[in-house]
């Protein structure tokens, strides 16, 4: 009689089995999403656990998040049947990190007791070292030289290893300014973020015996999400791996999406270089989804070249179809998704039902959230915002609605000290304490402190001018908000504009500063639901205190980058429309590098769904408030059309949900899904006559030639038109949306006239 298996090794495949039972030696796991990477990985540490060949303080175990290393260690503790005590070397790379170097401190110069700076002391930093050197730090900002040096960090280079090609970064300071940082910081006995891999890499190839220490320890290493590591973390992992060669990382290359932050697929193939005679297992069955949200992901990331390449399959057949809807604006997809989650958490859609924690949608950039929460707010459905400060606790929107607080009451000390010298306006602490004096002295406001210092001339030069302005300014539009009926909106664009503010981010050259204009943007955005500022202020103190306790069943809002390695029953990813997803600066750069990886990213988000994954998009989204009409994302258009049903928005002239489209004559030929089938719907159509009565451009896409709808039935006879697959043509006869077409190669068809364009003649 067979000895029944140990329970970690229950269930598993024979793949899995092998990567679990593999231990000797390195081993990569290279397979798709969902296929049960993260889950070979835990059995894997219970069977070293229960195999005894190490101690849990022995196991070395990198996870993407800490809450992924505290889930791991929960699952361990499940599967080998007790709690895991004393894992203490499972984590992320930098809290792994951290604890080596409180350790060994000493010898890169900084106390074990080191503080760790936040990007905000960071950047202070920076500017006080650009400053020493008399640069002018308006033209070089301190967060693109805080870009630089964490990119240089993430590539494992300290101030001497940056290699001359680079010798021309920062105005040809960078190096220098570099290293000025790094003498700062250990005076400071303080490091960043990016020392605490680069300080630990720095000690290992320095300090052998050091080195040996960790690699005698450390018995196994373990890496989930290999795919997103850096060069650094890359060199920390092949340093400590050396010794027993136990190494066993996991990932997959089409999940690949923190390229901007100096991950390299390569290292997945380097992999094989550097630790030769490495186990490669492939897992193909994918236990996550169902059959048509795995196509169309599969479908999806084949428009990528140089993948490494995988099949995958599930037994989960049938299921739901990937679910594609248009909606006339973000407002209305917001809408639609709370009555979705709602009906979802009902089970009235015959799916189901699903709790809200089992709900999330995922957001290519944060400022898409915005949208989320205020509506969900109003319908009171909770919600939760993950990875991130939700939108009214980002720092661009606190100090805008410091602004705004400032207009509506002068006397709001705390907004005043917030952004009295945000942006610069050389009021610094002297100054500040200066105006904070008499405020005290006078028992006044700040504004009203900083009236009688102007007028008494206590602080001069172009500090006490500025002052002046602003305290004028504060007047002016504290005047505004009095009159009833002012334009608040303009008010609010005003502000920001005549404080500088939306100016100071402009000229900011950072990677995060076009997010912050997004926000921006948005908060503007979200001002026109509300008739006055009065108001919103209003709304958004009490959003801020209704953060209720985490047990309650909340909808997950989060980015998608934030929901790698995650599963949800039901995800939303909305905003697929061209300039948001792909964001514009991937589909403006040359070459594919950057669209291929919000593809990946695109996959990453299908990919996290189990049993009913809803894609959609909007026509038309307000920037600046001015209506912009958008086009479908170009990757709508590479989802295979057989596992992607098109949905009817509802509400609108009685569409009802579930209509689907009725698909072309022609559209099934090939297996897509286009955005001519979307346009092609009857609920787009409704969007397109509405966009009529309120004359807004129609979305029209040029760029790919697949529609024009403005030719949409402007076809008569004796029309030259192009078909995709038929060729060029003259158009016989019509009837409604349909022509009779006699193809110069294809002969007479039959076809909807939204498939063909109108030839060049
Ligand atoms: P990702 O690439 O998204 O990180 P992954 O490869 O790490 O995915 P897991 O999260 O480990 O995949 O597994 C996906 C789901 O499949 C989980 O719910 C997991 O419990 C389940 N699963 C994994 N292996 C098996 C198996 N052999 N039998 C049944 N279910 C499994
Ligand atoms: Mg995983």
């Amino acid at each position: 009689m067979a000895a029944r298996p140990a329970p970690y090794l229950e269930g598993l495949n024979p793949a899995q089995r092998e990567a679990v039972e593999a231990l000797d030696g390195p081993v990569l796991m290279l397979a798709g999403a969902g296929t049960g990477k993260t889950r070979a990985l835990t059995a894997r540490i219970a069977h070293l656990l229960a195999r005894g060949l190490a101690r849990p303080n022995e196991i070395l175990a990198v996870t993407f998040t800490n809450k992924a290393a505290r889930e791991m260690k929960e699952r361990v503790g499940r599967l080998t049947g007790g709690t895991v005590e004393g894992m203490p070397w499972m984590g992320t790379f930098h809290s792994i990190s951290v604890k080596i170097l409180r350790r060994h401190a000493e010898l890169v110069g900084l106390k074990s007791n080191f503080t760790i700076l936040d990007t905000d002391d960071q950047i202070r930093l920076l500017k006080q070292v650009i400053a020493a050197a008399n640069i002018d730090e308006k033209r070089w900002p301190a967060r693109q030289l805080a870009g630089l040096i964490d990119h240089w960090k993430n590539r494992a280079w300290g101030p001497e290893q940056v290699p001359s090609a680079e010798a021309s970064a920062f105005n040809h300071m960078g190096t220098e300014l570099y290293a000025a940082y790094q003498a700062r910081l250990l005076t400071l006995n303080a490091c960043d973020f990016g020392d605490l891999l680069l300080h630990v890499v720095t000690i290992f190839q320095k300090h052998p015996d050091v080195l040996e220490q960790y690699q005698r320890w450390f018995r196994y290493i373990l890496v989930d999400e290999y795919q997103d590591t850096n060069v650094a973390q890359y060199l920390w992992l092949r340093l400590l791996a050396a010794k027993h060669k136990n190494i066993c990382c996991v990932g997959d290359d089409d999940q690949s999406i923190y390229g901007w932050r100096g991950a390299e697929v390569g290292n997945i193939l380097r992999f094989e270089k550097d630790f030769p005679g490495a186990k490669v297992i492939r897992l193909e069955q994918n236990y996550r989804s169902g059959e048509h949200i795995l196509a169309a992901a599969s479908g999806l990331i084949a428009a990528n070249a140089g993948r490494l390449g995988k099949t995958l399959w599930t037994e989960a057949e049938g299921g739901e179809k990937v679910r594609l809807i248009g909606h006339w604006d973000g407002d209305e997809e917001a809408r639609w998704i709370g009555e979705e989650a709602e009906a979802l958490q009902r089970g009235t859609r015959g799916l189901g039902p699903f709790r809200l924690t089992q709900q999330a949608i995922l957001v290519r950039a944060s400022h898409q959230m915005r949208a989320f929460e205020d509506r969900f707010l109003t319908i009171g459905l909770p919600y939760r915002v993950v990875g991130g400060p939700r939108f009214y606790e980002r720092l661009e929107i606190r100090d805008a609605m410091a602004y705004f607080r400032l207009a509506v009451s002068p006397a709001d000390d705390l907004a005043f000290e917030r952004i009295v010298n945000t942006p610069k306006r050389g009021l610094g602490d002297k100054a500040q304490q200066v105006i904070q004096r008499q405020a005290r002295e006078d028992g006044v406001s700040l504004l009203e402190g900083a009236r009688y210092v102007v007028a008494s001339g206590q602080i001069g030069g172009k500090g006490g001018a500025q002052l002046r302005l602003l305290v004028e300014q504060i007047d002016r539009w504290h005047k505004e908000t009095a009159a009833p009926g002012y334009d608040h909106i303009r008010l609010a664009e005003t502000i920001l504009d005549e404080s500088g503010y939306t100016e100071m981010w402009q000229n900011d050259k950072t990677p995060e500063a076009p997010g912050r204009l997004e926000n921006l943007k948005e908060l503007v955005k979200a001002l026109e639901s509300f008739e006055n500022l009065q108001g919103f202020l209003e709304h958004v103190s009490l959003i801020m205190d209704n953060d209720s306790e985490d047990a309650e069943d909340k909808i997950t809002i989060m980015t998608l980058h934030a929901a790698k390695g995650l599963e949800f029953p039901v995800v939303f990813l909305p905003g697929w429309e061209d300039g948001l997803f792909p964001s514009q600066r991937s589909m403006d750069e040359s070459g594919l590098r950057g669209l291929e990886e919000e593809r990946r990213l695109a996959y990453v988000g299908i990919t996290r769904a189990e049993e009913l994954c809803t894609i959609s998009f909007a026509g038309n989204r307000r920037v600046y408030g001015q209506w912009q009409s958008q086009l479908p994302s170009r990757f709508i258009d590479e989802l295979p059309a057989s596992h992607v049903e098109v949905l009817t928005p509802p509400g609108l002239y009685g569409g009802g949900f579930g209509a689907a489209a009725p698909r072309a004559g022609e559209s099934a030929m090939e297996d897509r899904a286009t955005r001519a089938d979307v346009y092609n719907s009857p609920g787009w159509k409704r969007m397109q006559d509405r966009a009529g009565h309120r004359s807004i451009s129609q979305p029209r896409d040029s760029r790919n030639q697949i529609i024009d709808l403005e030719a949409v039935s402007a076809f008569t006879e004796g029309d030259r038109v192009f078909h995709k697959k038929f060729g060029y043509g003259t158009v016989e006869a019509t009837e409604g949306d349909k022509l009779e077409i006699a193809f110069d190669k294809a002969g007479v068809k039959h076809v909807v006239s939204s498939f063909v364009v109108a030839a060049e003649t």
